[in-house]
């Protein structure tokens, strides 16, 4: 069944199709097999067509990714579909303080472009490395704002590889959590309409420059990682700090297992030294959480997507829990 899927997008959408691209050559973390078919459509059209084909064949597992920035592949690779919503889809228009940008542009390149016309909001998404579509589908953003604060409505591709139009006050959303994460939302996010303030230019690049230089003292920058690894919890935030605060105390920081290390620079980083493999990383997961555990009592869940090589996207611990249970532990 796999290969007439594949037969039929390389058929109807040729130019955008690759056969058998590993997982490692476009995830952020450099980590992940060949993937069966990697479609990269030209335009909205090939995406609501190759939507459509992908779920007329329920039985192929298929994922729509930005730039894999949160995202852990399997190293065995990815038996179906994957398709990029990249700098093909990456229109934007703008009205006054309202803009319209479609899923694929890239968020440090909409947060320039949009100092330019000196509009200001989404200053604390300038530093992070994904598109827009991922970015509302996790929610994301920094100094505990996030996206949907700024969004008034979203177009969305449903299953038929139809439109349909969502507005904001019409979704339920919290703290890095989108409806799209709903194991029964089916819907890729298309085009965004997003709210903004009008400012200074000179202004919004100036925050801009605070923002990305911190970011750049904070965060280990030269070796592949997908940033935060655990999300962080507002409780155990007040009582114990944030996940890399928690993972240093416990004596993790710089930890290494096979070519993946807890990043020497921000605990709650892992960074991939070169060939590190999706276990070395599940592996360093499931221990940050348990000795986190063991030392705070409080569970840390991960931002971070692990990607099952048959189909299904869970939050990395979860996977990480069942591939190391506590029997398995290293000291
Ligand atoms: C160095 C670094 C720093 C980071 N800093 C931050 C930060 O400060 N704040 C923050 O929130 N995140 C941060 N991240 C994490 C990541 O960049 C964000 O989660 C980003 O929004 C993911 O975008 P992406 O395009 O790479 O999505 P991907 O990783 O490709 O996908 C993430 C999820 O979104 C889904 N998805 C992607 N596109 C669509 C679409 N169009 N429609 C529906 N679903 C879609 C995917 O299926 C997947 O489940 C950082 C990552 C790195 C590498």
């Amino acid at each position: 069944m796999l290969k007439g899927l594949v037969e039929r997008l390389l058929e109807t959408i040729p130019l955008a199709c690759r056969q058998n691209l590993p997982a490692s050559e476009f995830s952020y973390w450099k980590i992940g097999g060949p993937v069966k078919l990697f479609v990269e459509p030209n335009d909205i059209h090939e995406l609501a067509l190759a939507i459509k084909l992908c779920n007329a064949q329920s039985d192929v597992p298929f994922l729509v990714v930005g730039d894999g920035s949160n995202l852990l592949f399997d190293s065995s690779g990815f038996d179906g579909v994957v398709i990029k919503i990249g700098n093909n889809l990456s229109s934007l228009k703008i009205d006054g303080t309202s803009v319209v940008c479609e899923a694929g542009i890239w968020v440090p390149e909409l947060t320039y472009r949009l100092s330019s016309y000196g509009l200001s909001g989404i200053e604390h998404i300038c530093g992070i490395p994904g598109r827009l579509g991922g970015l509302i589908y996790m929610n994301g953003g920094s100094n505990r704002r996030s996206i949907l604060e700024n969004t008034v409505s979203i177009e969305l591709i449903n299953k038929r590889g139809e439109i349909e139009k969502v507005f904001i006050e019409d979704l339920e959303f919290a703290y890095r959590t989108s409806p799209f994460q709903e194991a029964n939302d089916d819907r890729i996010v298309a085009r965004v309409e997003l709210k903004l303030k009008k400012s200074e230019r000179k202004l919004v690049r100036k925050q801009i420059k605070t923002i990305l230089s911190s970011r750049r003292k904070k965060f280990p920058r030269k070796l592949p990682n997908c940033g935060s690894v655990f999300l962080s919890d507002p409780a155990m935030y007040d009582i114990i700090g944030p996940p890399g605060f928690a993972i240093e105390k416990v004596g993790l920081k710089g930890r290494v297992r096979g070519n993946a290390q807890i990043s020497p620079i921000h605990a709650n980083f892992i960074v991939n030294n070169g060939g590190a493999s999706s276990d070395d990383v599940l592996y360093l997961i499931a221990l940050a959480r348990r000795e986190v555990y063991q030392s705070t009592n409080f569970l840390m869940d991960c931002e971070v997507r692990y990607v099952y090589p048959n189909g299904g996207l869970v939050q990395a611990h979860l996977k990480a829990d069942s591939s190391y249970s506590s029997d398995k532990y290293c000291s």
